[in-house]
């Protein structure tokens, strides 16, 4: 088995990141190291140019990204961890199956839709071919598991219908059809200050959201500012409808303690925000405080990070060269 998983490059990361998603590909990175299959995660910066990203800024997050994914467990010794941008096989292979994706197929795409709005003529070219550079991400290194979110479905069925109809028209078994692989459902926070409203580095105030690189005070302080209502928890979760700040740090209370609502109910029912709060916020420090520890021996050392984004493009650049030269050799380029 073997997953291949990207991730566009965000800077000033939070607890929604890492509990939605970069701990699902920690958890999966362990699991396929205790299965011996092999993990591929990459930093999907050439999807990211697909919309405008000013140069420095992306150059500064895709560095980010990277030392938040180690910070928080993405372990170079057990997964190959790379960025897109620099293991050109991608955009290669994207320019081959460009031959053979139809223009029919991707106006079917809805994240095109929905991300071009009303300016379809406005966007980019790279935005309507991005499910070609996917499915060229995954082909590329024979993925049998792809960890799609249901955004993505549509785009992993597009890859398995490039990779069908490559090998059909020109006669080869190259490409292997990935399949989706679900893995732990992934939590979505919201903000501490408007239980309806998801928690996002978007959000002007910083009140709203806890970043990776908090200290333990500044956690401390914004949990106990969080929003919540006067009420004492309940004893179900079925309690909390209609109380979005509860129920938001109940939830996260279940997800930092790899648990469920229910558990959490079960210990602090009919208890008030007084007591539940400062316990949530020594779990989150627990969690976090090893996570800001490695973040900041990482940005003392940034070469040791090119170090290990250039070990891991060189590895995931050596799995690709075989498919992409059997790709070139279907097509009659061979070099
Ligand atoms: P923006 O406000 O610019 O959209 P963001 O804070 O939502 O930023 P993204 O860069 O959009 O962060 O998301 C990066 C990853 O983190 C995605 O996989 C996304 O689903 C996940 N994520 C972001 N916010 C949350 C959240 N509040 N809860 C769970 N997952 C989240
Ligand atoms: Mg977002």
């Amino acid at each position: 088995m073997r997953i291949v998983s990207g991730i566009q490059p965000t800077g000033n990361l939070h607890l929604g990141n890492y509990l939605g998603a970069i701990r699902n590909w920690v958890k999966m990175q362990d699991a396929a190291a205790a299965a011996g299959d092999d993990c591929l995660f990459f930093l999907a910066d050439l999807h990211a140019i697909t919309v405008y990203n000013d140069p420095a800024a992306l150059a500064s997050n895709i560095r980010q990204m990277a030392a938040a994914l180690i910070a928080c467990g993405i372990d170079p010794a057990k997964s190959i961890l790379f960025r897109q941008a620099m293991v050109p096989a991608h955009a290669e292979l994207c320019w081959l199956l460009n031959g053979t994706a139809r223009i029919g197929w991707l106006n079917r795409m809805t994240q095109f839709k929905e991300k071009s709005g009303k300016n379809r003529e406005g966007a980019s070219v790279g935005l309507f071919a991005y499910p070609v550079l996917q499915a060229a991400d995954v082909l590329l290194y024979n993925a049998t598991h792809v960890p799609v979110g249901d955004d993505q479905k549509q785009h992993l069925e597009l890859a398995r219908d490039i990779a069908i109809k490559f090998n059909a028209d020109y006669g080869v078994e190259l490409f292997t059809l990935p399949d989706p692989y679900i893995g732990a459902t992934a939590a979505r926070i919201m903000s501490l200050r408007d239980g309806t409203a998801k928690m996002s580095k978007s959000d002007p105030s910083d009140m709203s959201r806890i970043n990776l690189t908090d200290d333990a005070d500044t956690v401390l302080q914004k949990v106990r500012k969080a929003k919540t209502d006067p009420e004492p928890l309940p004893s179900e979760p079925a309690g909390l409808e209609g109380r979005p700040e509860a129920k938001n740090l109940v939830g996260i209370f279940a997800a930092l303690s790899d648990g469920t609502s229910e558990q959490v109910l079960a210990r602090f029912a009919g208890q008030g925000f007084g007591a539940f709060k400062p316990a949530l916020a020594e779990l989150m420090v627990e969690t976090l405080g090893p996570i800001k520890a490695r973040l900041d021996d990482l940005g003392r050392d940034p070469a040791a990070l090119d170090v290990i984004l250039a070990n891991g493009a060189e590895r995931a650049a050596a799995i690709a060269k075989p498919t992409l030269t059997a790709a070139y050799a279907a097509l009659g380029l061979a070099k």
